[in-house]
């Protein structure tokens, strides 16, 4: 069986679009699957959509939190509960194409662990997003002891053995992307160019969006607490 997992914060035009998609993807697939919403807190009819989508289809599985937890938390509480043989997350606004779900299928079937995608592009991006972004990417990887490839995406497929190791890392501030690619085991990588959303606006904040970096930063990279330790030294000593 193939669990997909989505969190969906705020998206109520999206989601049975999103369904429907995923459906039509699945049913041409011979494999079993559950698509599991993880509602994040969502203020509109998110919840409602995806309590009447549970009920109607037996694939699907709608999970709520009692608040906003943020994008990351969301994805893990999908992973923990999710049943399936291999585990795809991906947004449920469409920017994660459901169509490339075989091509992910077909590379676990081929003996990966993990099949990442890097995104190439994203057709909607603001010049300010895409710009930050990159030199992100560029400064992790200076800074960072593993590798953290520009581009990197929660969509992803991992099958069991690779989901077990990765449910041993409990931290809070995480930034899954950069533990996946510590991990090991074989992986495979995918490119992609996202489309724009299909409806609404993107739900990660300026805020959100820097406290993502900075967990990114503090989880793989010594130069913080480093930096601290020098400067603490430094004006001790002065
Ligand atoms: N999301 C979430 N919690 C949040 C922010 C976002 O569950 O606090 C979900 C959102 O509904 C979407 C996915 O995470 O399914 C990616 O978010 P978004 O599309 O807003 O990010 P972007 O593509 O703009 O980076
Ligand atoms: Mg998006």
């Amino acid at each position: 069986m193939i669990s997909i997992v989505t969190p969906v914060y705020n998206e109520e035009d999206n989601v049975v679009f999103f369904f429907d998609a995923v459906t039509q993807v699945m049913k041409n697939t011979s494999y079993d699957y559950e698509l599991l919403f993880v509602n994040d807190g969502s203020r509109d009819k998110t919840e409602m959509l995806i309590n009447q989508l549970a009920q109607k289809d037996s694939h699907v599985r709608a999970l709520t939190f009692a608040r906003n937890f943020g994008h990351q938390i969301a994805i893990t509480c999908g992973m923990d509960m999710a049943c399936g043989d291999a585990v795809i997350t991906m947004d449920g606004d469409m920017q994660h194409p459901p169509a490339l779900i075989p091509e992910l299928v077909r590379l676990w079937e081929s003996g990966y662990d993990v099949v990442r995608t890097i995104r190439d592009s994203t057709e909607d991006a603001s010049w300010a997003k895409s710009f930050t972004s990159k030199y992100y990417y560029k400064l992790m990887n200076k800074m960072a002891d593993v590798p953290i490839v520009e581009g990197g995406s929660d969509f992803r497929l991992m099958n069991s053995k690779a989901l077990g190791t990765l449910k041993r890392f409990r931290e809070h501030g995480r930034f899954l992307r950069g533990i996946v690619g510590a991990l090991g085991y074989r992986q495979a990588e995918l490119h992609f160019v996202a489309p724009p959303r299909f409806a609404g606006v993107s739900k990660f904040s300026v805020r959100k969006m820097i406290r993502f970096a900075l967990d990114g930063v503090t989880a793989f990279s010594r130069v913080p607490l480093r930096a601290a330790l020098y400067v603490g030294v430094l004006c001790g000593g002065m």
